[in-house]
């Protein structure tokens, strides 16, 4: 007979592996630190109706078949494909990069092809490392200084609090650039957001007579009561090794939640602001899920270097710790009592559907 198993996280993560785990029979303890699960996925209905996200706007989007239809077990999703705009010059361009960027912030009309040209003349003009060496060198190499200079410097200097060519290339391989005139800002395949909510889809998917759960509960201050089976860790790497390599760096954000008497605020759901303001973006949820009311609710998003952490942060540093730290997850992991997966565990900028993937993979792994 198996033991009980500790799902340390209600997240995506931690509820993907307690779904999994339950389904193949085992009993699983889910504990969560906040009084509620999803972790930063969380969302509410406003009084106005409208459904805001408790952590900053979440948008589910995957080329991963297994992962769309996992998710879709346990909420229908709205069809919505993200589009973004780009605070430039007192102007609101398209964002990421397409041609209709170009034509906008140059006031010329070029076609694909000569738009591939422009970039070209642009880098050509351009001082960066190749191969590329950081964040700055990824995007320089790609569109050249000058639309570095408009739309990802300062945003990023403001997101991360430090120069872009302390951060890795990584980070800048997230946004793409087109040459068409594709302005989405996501290109997957499978595109929505949960209809009812990431609350309720993450409520199911821990609905099951296998899974118990406890909220508000911090699994460091408990955990010599159970001596279980299997324990997935899914919060931060360096606190579970009680810092003995030092504190990994989490960036984190203040989000301004403001009501409006209007039926809009701004034309799309999310609006950046790399050069003006101290907020880096401001994103009006009624567009996600298309809901109607005469009023508004936005959040200005605002970085912060300490609180809840949002994000890992990619610098050579941090990345040399985390080393350090997953050699003791190996270990760990070797013994079949212990997985570490997600965000804040792997400390790996994971979006919501590869946090699903490293949870399903990982799990059917063990349980070979
Ligand atoms: N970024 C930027 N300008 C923008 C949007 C993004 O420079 O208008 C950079 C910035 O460094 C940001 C990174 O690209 O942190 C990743 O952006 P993404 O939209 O994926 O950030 P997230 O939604 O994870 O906050």
């Amino acid at each position: 007979m198996l033991k009980a198993m500790v799902v340390v996280g209600a997240g995506l993560s931690g509820a993907t592996a307690a779904r999994i785990l339950a389904e193949a029979g085992y009993k699983v303890l889910v504990i969560e630190r906040l009084k509620h699960v999803a972790g930063h996925c969380y969302d509410y209905k406003h009084e106005t109706g409208i459904t805001v996200h408790s952590y900053g706007p979440h948008i589910f989007h995957t080329n991963n078949k297994e992962v769309w239809d996992f998710v879709n077990r346990f909420s229908p999703f709205v069809y919505y494909q993200h589009r973004v705009l780009s605070y430039v010059d007192g102007r609101l361009i398209p964002f990421p990069i397409n041609r209709d960027t170009i034509a906008q912030l140059f006031g010329i009309e070029l076609s694909t092809y000569e738009v591939e040209e422009f970039l070209e003349k642009e880098v050509k003009k351009s001082r960066y490392n190749d191969p590329p060496k950081n964040f700055r060198d990824v995007v320089v190499s790609q569109v050249g200084e000058r639309l570095y200079e408009a739309f990802f410097k300062n945003y990023t200097i403001k997101q991360w609090g430090r120069d872009p060519e302390e951060l890795s290339p990584e980070v800048a391989r997230r946004i793409p650039v087109r040459t068409n005139r594709d302005d989405r800002y996501f290109s997957d395949k499978y595109q929505g957001i949960p209809k009812y909510g990431y609350t309720k889809m993450v409520e199911r998917m821990l609905e099951h007579e296998n899974i118990s759960l406890l909220l508000g509960v911090d699994y460091f201050e408990v955990r010599d009561l159970f001596k279980p089976k299997l324990t997935v860790y899914t919060g931060e790497l360096d606190r579970f090794f009680d810092y003995v390599h030092g504190e990994l760096e989490y960036r984190s954000l203040r989000l301004e939640l403001v009501e409006m008497d209007q039926e809009y605020y701004q034309p799309v759901a999310v609006v950046n602001y790399p050069n003006d303001y101290d907020w880096t973006r401001i994103t009006e949820y009624k567009y996600f899920l298309n809901e109607k009311s005469s009023r508004t609710v936005v959040h200005f998003e605002y970085p912060l270097a300490k609180g809840e952490p949002y994000y890992i942060v990619m610098t050579r540093e941090n990345m040399e710790r985390r080393e350090k730290y997953m050699k003791e997850v190996e270990k760990l992991e070797k013994t079949g009592e212990y997985l570490f997966i997600g965000r804040l565990a792997e400390y790996k900028y994971y979006n919501m559907d590869q946090v699903i993937e490293a949870a399903m993979e990982k799990i059917k792994e063990r349980l070979k």
